[in-house]
């Protein structure tokens, strides 16, 4: 589904992405994994849009996205959720699942004012859309709280659920497990499994969590210094002598 091709993204004369390759399979979780400071976060950028890429070529369903910015990924259902989440805290966690969708009646001024009945319509739709996103991630009891309110283990959830709004087809998620506990790191591994199984959502998934690598993700690719260095299940990662020699290096 994406390939991306020997990619360098340079800042001033660091690469911290160094002729990157690799292959993501539709309908695959792939686990990104790696020391530190090992250009991750830059690749994902590079790949959302983000950044643009100092070289190389990032194709989907071959064709060049390079470069292309989020809001373009997005129609094309590329979408990334933060390492640090992105909500609207004052506004509660329906509303700004029911914001998602682009291109609404209510956006214009003519519509607010003469189409007061349509925007109300499709309100509706997005409300209910939203209840069904809820009780898919099993967060229907939080959707009148304001946002700002979550844990951030919830609104990790409210990220997942913030791609269920639009047809996502690959989400890239940013160390989804950082600062949430286990129960709701379960929670979420739950939701990302059903959302491959039964929505057919591709999942590009940056963790150090390894037991939550190990239970969602194959094949888990393993970066060092801009490059990758590994590729295969877990289990062969995990003894691979250059993939234990990058972690011991850091
Ligand atoms: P990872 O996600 O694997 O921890 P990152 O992609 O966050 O790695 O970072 C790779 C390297 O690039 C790090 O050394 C980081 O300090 C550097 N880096 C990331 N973003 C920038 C930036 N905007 N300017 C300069 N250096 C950066």
């Amino acid at each position: 589904m994406i390939i991306v091709d020997d990619v360098h993204k340079h800042f001033g004369g660091f690469h911290a992405v160094d002729g990157a390759s690799l292959t993501i399979r539709e309908g695959s979780i792939t686990g990104l994994i790696g020391p530190n400071g090992a250009g991750k976060t830059t690749l994902f950028n590079v790949i959302a849009g983000v950044l643009e890429p100092t070289s190389g070529r990032v194709t989907m369903a071959g064709e060049d996205i390079t470069g292309l910015p989020p809001h373009a990924l997005f129609h094309k259902g590329l979408l990334r959720t933060f390492q640090i989440a992105h909500e609207f805290a004052s506004m509660t966690v329906r509303e700004n699942l029911m914001m998602v969708p682009g291109g609404q009646s209510g956006e214009t001024l003519w519509n607010a004012w003469f189409r007061r009945g349509r925007i109300a319509a499709e309100e509706r739709a997005l409300a209910e859309k939203a209840n069904e996103v809820l009780d898919f991630l099993t967060i229907s009891h939080l959707a009148d709280e304001k946002a700002g309110n979550l844990s951030g283990g919830q609104k990790k959830l409210l990220e997942l659920g913030r791609t269920m709004m639009v047809d996502a087809r690959i989400v890239f998620l940013d160390e989804v497990g950082a600062g949430v506990n286990r129960t709701l790191l379960n929670t979420i591994g739950d939701a990302i499994l059903r959302l491959n199984a039964e929505r057919g959502y591709t999942f590009v998934v940056i963790e150090h969590d390894m037991d939550f690598i190990g239970r969602l993700c194959e094949p888990v690719i393993c970066m060092a210094e801009g490059r990758v260095l590994a590729e295969g299940t877990l289990e062969q990662i995990k003894s691979d002598e250059r993939v234990i020699e990058a972690y011991l290096g850091t």
